[in-house]
C-alpha cells in the first residue's frame, strides 16, 4: 500500500495524465488531502459546490485510480472545507458499494429541485404519481431519454420523497453496473441465495441505466426473477434507460415485454425557457446571482443537456472564486472567455469518418462492417442512413466523395439512399427520432 501521506498527490499525478489541462486546473488544482484513515481518503475542495461536483462526476474514476495505485479499495470523500466536515464526522472505515449511503440515494435529487418543462412534464407527473402510490399505478415506471436530461434525478426523487415523508418503505437505488457486479460477486462467493433475498425485500427498487443489461445473459436471468417476485408482490419497480425497451438490443424479449407492462415516459431536451429556468434554480440553490445576460448566454449556447448547463455554471463559479470577483459582477466578456473551450469542444468538425463511426455505433455494428458490400438489411440500412447524413451534415461535400468513401462507383447509390431515407422520414416518427439521436451524437 502506498504511504498514506501524499496519496492524494499521487492520485493527482495520475489524473493529470488522464484529463485535459483545462479540466485539471478547474477541478483539481485547488484540492487538498484532508485525511486518510482506514482506507477512506477525504479530500478538501474550495467549496461545497465543488465537493458535490467532484463527488458526482469523478468519484468512481478517482477510486479506480486509487485502487490501481494501492491495490486496495479506497473510498474517496469530498468536503467543501475543513469546517464543513460534519460534527459527528467519524474516521472509521466506510463499507463500500451501495451501503455507503444505505439506499444509494443522493439527497439533492428531489422533486423540489427538479425544474418542470414541456420536455419532462409527462415523466415528472408519472414519477409523482408513483411516489404517491408506489406499486399501485404504473409498474414498472420506465423513464428513458438522452444523457444528462434528468433521468437519474427524477428516479431518485421518488425515493427521496418517500424518505422525506417518512413513508415506511424499503427503498433501494442502484446502477445496473452495481447490480451486475454484486451478482457476479455473489456467484463467486456462493451467496446467490442472499443476493436474491436482498433484492426481493425492497418495496421500491430503482435500477438506473438498464440498457447496460444488454448482452449480459446471467444478469438478465437473475433480474427477470427479481422483477417477477417484486411485481407479483405489488412492489414498485422504476427503471431508466437511454432508449425505449424495444430498442435495447440483446435484451431478452420477456424482459422487453415486462418493461412495457407499466408506463414508458420519455424525457426530451429542454427548450430555451426551461434551460434558463434550470439555471436560475441552480443559482438560487447555491445562493448566487449572475447577470441575466450571463444566464441567457449559457442557455443559448448549451442546448444538449443539463449537465452542460451545470458545467458552465461551475466554471463561472470557479473563476469567481479564484479571481475573487463576486458572481454578479462577472461580465459577459469574461464569460465568453471562461466558456470558450467548452463551446469549442462541443463543435467538432463533422467528417465522413465520424458519421460512419457514429452510425455504426448506434446500430451496434462494426465501424468497417458498415462498408461491407452486402444487401443484408442490418448493414445496408445503417449504410443508407450514413450516406444520407453525410450529404446532409457535411457542408459542400459532393455526392461523389460520399460514394468514394463507401466504395461505390458513382453517385447514384447516394441519390438512392437519400431518396429512400427522406421518404421514410415523412411517415416514420421512430426513424425520425433515431436520426435525431444519431445527429446529436455526431454533432455533440
Ligand atoms: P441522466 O441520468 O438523464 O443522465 P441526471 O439525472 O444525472 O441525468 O441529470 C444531470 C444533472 O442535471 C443532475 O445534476 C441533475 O440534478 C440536473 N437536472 C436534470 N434535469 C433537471 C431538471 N429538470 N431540473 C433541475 N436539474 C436537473
Ligand atoms: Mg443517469
Amino acid at each position: 500500500m502506498a504511504g498514506s501521506l501524499g496519496l492524494w498527490k499521487q492520485i493527482l499525478d495520475e489524473i493529470k495524465d488522464q484529463v485535459d489541462p483545462q479540466t485539471f486546473s478547474t477541478w483539481f488544482d485547488k484540492t487538498k488531502e484532508f485525511s486518510f484513515v482506514d482506507n477512506t481518503l477525504t479530500v478538501k475542495a474550495p467549496t461545497k459546490f465543488f465537493a458535490d461536483w467532484l463527488d458526482q462526476h469523478y468519484k468512481s474514476f478517482i477510486e479506480e485510480i486509487a485502487y490501481n495505485l494501492t491495490a486496495e479499495n479506497i473510498t474517496v470523500d469530498f468536503i467543501g472545507s475543513a469546517s464543513e466536515a460534519p460534527s459527528n464526522y467519524s474516521f472509521s472505515k466506510k463499507p463500500l458499494l451501495d451501503s455507503s449511503r444505505d439506499n444509494g440515494l443522493n439527497p439533492r435529487y428531489t422533486f423540489e429541485r427538479f425544474v418542470v418543462g414541456e420536455n419532462n412534464h409527462f415523466a415528472i407527473s408519472a414519477a409523482q404519481a408513483v411516489a404517491d402510490k408506489p406499486g399501485k399505478i404504473y409498474n414498472p415506471l420506465f423513464i428513458y431519454g438522452g444523457v444528462g436530461l434528468g433521468k437519474t434525478h427524477l428516479m431518485q426523487a421518488v425515493g427521496n420523497y418517500l424518505i422525506q415523508n417518512k413513508i415506511n418503505k424499503r427503498v433501494l437505488y442502484t446502477s445496473t453496473e452495481d447490480f451486475t457486479n454484486e451478482m457476479i460477486s455473489a456467484i463467486q462467493a456462493n451467496t446467490t441465495i442472499n443476493f436474491r433475498k436482498k433484492f426481493r425485500t425492497y418495496d421500491i427498487l430503482m435500477i438506473d441505466d438498464i440498457q447496460f443489461l444488454a448482452g449480459k445473459e446471467g444478469s438478465q436471468e437473475e433480474f427477470f426473477h427479481t422483477f417477477n417476485t417484486l411485481y407479483n408482490a405489488k412492489k414498485q419497480i422504476i427503471l431508466t434507460s437511454d432508449r425505449p425497451p424495444k430498442e435495447i438490443k440483446k435484451l431478452q424479449d420477456r424482459l422487453i415485454s415486462r418493461f412495457e407492462w407499466g408506463l414508458l415516459a420519455d424525457i426530451k431536451r429542454p427548450n430555451y425557457e426551461t434551460r434558463v429556468a434550470i439555471l436560475r434554480q441552480k443559482c438560487d440553490e447555491e445562493n448566487i446571482t449572475l447577470k441575466p445576460e450571463v444566464l441567457e448566454f449559457i442557455a443559448e449556447n448549451f442546448d444538449d443537456n443539463i449537465r452542460q448547463l451545470e458545467g458552465s455554471l461551475i466554471k463561472i463559479l470557479a473563476f469567481s472564486s479564484y479571481k475573487k470577483v463576486k458572481p454578479h459582477q462577472i461580465e459577459m466578456t469574461d464569460v465568453k472567455q471562461i466558456l470558450d473551450d467548452l463551446m469549442a469542444n462541443r463543435k467538432r468538425p463533422v467528417t465522413l469518418d465520424i458519421i460512419q463511426e457514429e452510425v455504426a455505433k448506434y446500430f451496434e455494428i462494426g465501424k468497417n462492417q458498415i462498408k461491407d458490400p452486402t444487401r443484408k438489411k442490418e448493414i445496408a440500412f445503417p449504410r443508407q442512413i450514413a450516406m444520407y447524413l453525410s450529404a446532409k451534415l457535411i457542408p459542400h461535400i459532393s455526392l461523389l466523395e460520399i460514394a468514394n468513401h463507401y466504395n461505390k462507383k458513382d453517385h447514384t447509390t447516394i441519390i438512392h439512399a437519400k431518396k429512400i431515407i427522406s421518404q421514410k422520414l415523412d411517415t416514420d416518427n421512430n426513424l425520425k427520432r433515431k436520426i435525431n439521436e444519431i445527429t446529436e451524437n455526431i454533432i455533440q
